[in-house]
């Protein structure tokens, strides 16, 4: 069995980080990509965990050294996947890396820029727009130009599957935690 790189995205509602932790639960040689940030800790937030948190120098002097498999600046933050970490957890097991499709579609090329096995990229998808609006809930706060440009948003990503292995349709959770096990299973055993 092969230990590869999962990355899975999908927009914002679709319930990525649902499936992503039934996935972990089930099956336990599979771990999760910590990302890096030079954003500050929130409470209850753990080094190591939710991420590892570092200077803006140290973050630049990474880059420079070429330790991210891709990375991006979010509200004048950085983020970014560290190599190291990934390799590391790789010489044990599979690992999923839960990211937007901008930073997924990056890993993919820098992987196989670097000769790098080819990582799995999965988009999770909502069974239509109608669907995702209102798992998102009438956010009452939000103008119509909001909603229109989330909307934009969500829209582009779909469009990236392309990009994407594998598109899963997260209608029935149950259903699609299957048909990411089915992927990953089929995938490792390749
Ligand atoms: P937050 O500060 O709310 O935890 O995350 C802000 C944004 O950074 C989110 O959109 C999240 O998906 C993104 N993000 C988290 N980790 C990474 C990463 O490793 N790389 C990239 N490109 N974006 C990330």
């Amino acid at each position: 069995m092969k230990n590869l790189l999962f990355v899975i995205s999908g927009p914002s509602g679709v319930g990525k980080g649902t499936l992503v932790r039934l996935l972990m639960q089930e099956d336990t040689s599979l771990s999760l990509s910590v990302s890096c940030t030079t954003r500050a800790p929130r409470t209850a937030e753990r080094e190591g965990v939710d991420y590892f948190f570092l200077s803006r120098e140290a973050f630049l002097e990474r880059i420079a050294q070429n330790g991210f498999l891709e990375y991006d600046e979010h509200f004048g933050n950085y983020y970014g996947t560290p190599a190291s970490f990934v390799d590391e957890k790789l010489k044990t097991g599979s690992v999923i890396l839960e990211i937007d499709v901008v930073g997924a579609l990056k890993v993919k090329e820098a992987c196989l820029a670097a000769g790098r096995e080819k990582p799995v990229l999965i988009m999770i998808c909502p069974p239509d727009l109608k669907t995702l609006e209102r798992r998102l809930g009438g956010r009452k706060t939000e103008s119509e130009e909001q909603r229109k440009e989330r909307l934009a948003r969500v829209r582009y990503e779909l469009e990236q599957k392309n990009g994407y292995d594998y598109t899963v349709i997260n209608d029935d959770l149950q259903t699609a935690k299957r048909a990411l096990q089915a992927i990953i299973k089929k995938e490792r055993n390749a």
